[in-house]
């Protein structure tokens, strides 16, 4: 009897795989092909028209933004950590100038530390 049950289980699980053989592969061969992220994805983080209000700043739960302004209070310099982002996107919604944007870039990865500190020059896109 138990060499008939091995039987069955092996064509069993034969048979899953010829299913499969025909249908459509749920993965792509990445990094060669990608996929397109959807509409509401929430990537690297740019800034652009930055005035220094630091709303985004006390919204952002993991403290990833730092920025700093001259005695004019014109931001200089305005950072966003990647080490510490966790792309909720908060600062975007609560920006009321508007000067955020997750875009759709996703490769982000880096074996530098100092590539995930995005350092953009006062307060606008470098
Ligand atoms: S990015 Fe927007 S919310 Fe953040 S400090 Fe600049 S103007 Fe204010
Ligand atoms: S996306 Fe979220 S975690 Fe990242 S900087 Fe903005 S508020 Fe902070």
């Amino acid at each position: 009897m138990k060499p008939l049950k091995g039987i069955f289980i092996l064509l069993d699980g034969m048979w899953v795989v010829f299913k499969h053989l025909f249908r459509r592969p749920v993965t792509l061969e990445y990094p060669e092909k990608k996929r397109e992220p959807n509409e509401s994805f929430r990537g690297k983080p740019v800034v652009k028209g930055c005035i220094g209000c630091g709303i985004c700043k006390s919204v952002c739960p993991s403290n990833a933004i730092s920025f700093s302004k001259d005695e004019n209070e014109a931001v200089t310099s305005y950072c966003f950590d990647l080490k510490k982002c966790i792309f909720c996107g908060n600062c975007m919604y609560y920006c009321p100038y508007g000067a955020i944007k997750m875009t759709k870039s996703y490769e982000l990865a880096s074996e530098n530390k100092s590539d995930l500190q995005l350092n953009y020059k006062g307060g606008a896109d470098d």
